[in-house]
């Protein structure tokens, strides 16, 4: 049985991403509204009652914004750390509380682990999800990175990642001087080349897929964005690389046995066959 992974939507108006094992179905992050993360949900025929838990990266609307609902309106459970629990007014008896680099065993078959990244207020994190030998890491909203990011993340098979803006269209564009140090400060969100560097220093051979995630709609294009990661990564990186935007689902990454499910078949309506099918 593989891990699959499904980005419902990536961006600075919601976030959320679905992994799935045999025994286990969560969520990263649940940044969208109640009805929205139904209407995602129901693209791959799954309702939003049929999650385990979802983990919270941090406080931030577009991340952490849909827990409250969820736990109110369907009674899931959320992960999440202490800061991240005050700031949602998360209700206790649905609240596991977690604390970085401790493992959180969700099911038999999928393990997260959180690692503190930097990002101004907020306690974030990334997570590192293990499932039968495999590793796939969620990293996004950092103005920079640590050595023991690097650490955890290199030499994950699917590396999912904010490239957030392009660092000239963010200086030529509308913001206030005030936002753009703010967004390209060590607090804020990478750019598309500090998330190329990144990458050069966390793929190995065992990478096989990397997700480019929270592209920013004013200061970032898609093709910007992948060019310039793909630059840096140059011959370090064979697999497939994608981005998730803000209106998903739109591709599922499978890591284990279903890892060579061919790149014609994606798309909503084929990730339901495929789900259908295995
Ligand atoms: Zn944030
Ligand atoms: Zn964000």
């Amino acid at each position: 049985m593989s891990l699959r992974i499904t980005h419902l939507g990536s961006g600075s108006k919601g976030n959320a991403t679905l992994l799935e094992t045999e025994h286990v179905r969560v969520l990263v992050d649940q940044g969208f509204s109640g009805a929205s993360l139904e209407r995602r949900l129901k693209l791959l025929d799954l309702h939003p009652k049929d999650l385990d838990a979802i983990l919270v990266t941090h406080h931030h609307g577009d991340h952490g914004g849909g827990a409250l609902i969820a736990q109110r309106r369907w009674g899931l459970q959320v992960h999440a750390n202490a800061r991240t629990a005050e700031e949602l007014s998360l209700l206790e008896d649905l609240w596991h509380p977690f604390v970085s680099l401790e493992t959180i065993q969700l099911g038999p078959d999928l393990a997260m682990l959180p690692v503190p990244v930097p990002h101004s207020g907020a306690d974030n994190v990334a997570f590192i999800a293990s499932h039968q030998g495999q590793r796939a890491a969620f990293i996004t909203d950092l103005g920079s990175w640590t050595d023991e990011l690097v650490r955890y993340v290199r030499g994950c098979e699917h590396i999912s990642v904010e490239a957030n803006y392009d660092e000239r269209l963010l200086q030529q564009g509308p913001y206030p001087r005030s936002l753009k140090e703010r967004i390209s400060g060590r607090g804020g969100h990478l750019s598309n080349d500090q998330t190329g560097e990144f990458l050069a220093e966390v793929v190995t051979e065992a990478t096989s897929s990397i997700t480019l995630t929270h592209l920013s709609d004013m200061n970032n294009k898609p093709h910007l964005a992948e060019s310039t990661v793909l630059y840096y990564l140059d011959e370090r990186f064979q697999g497939d690389i994608r981005l998730s935007m803000q209106d998903g689902p739109e591709f599922s990454v499978f890591l284990g046995e279903a890892a060579s499910v061919p790149p014609s078949t994606e798309g909503p309506l084929a990730a339901r066959v495929q789900r259908e099918g295995s």
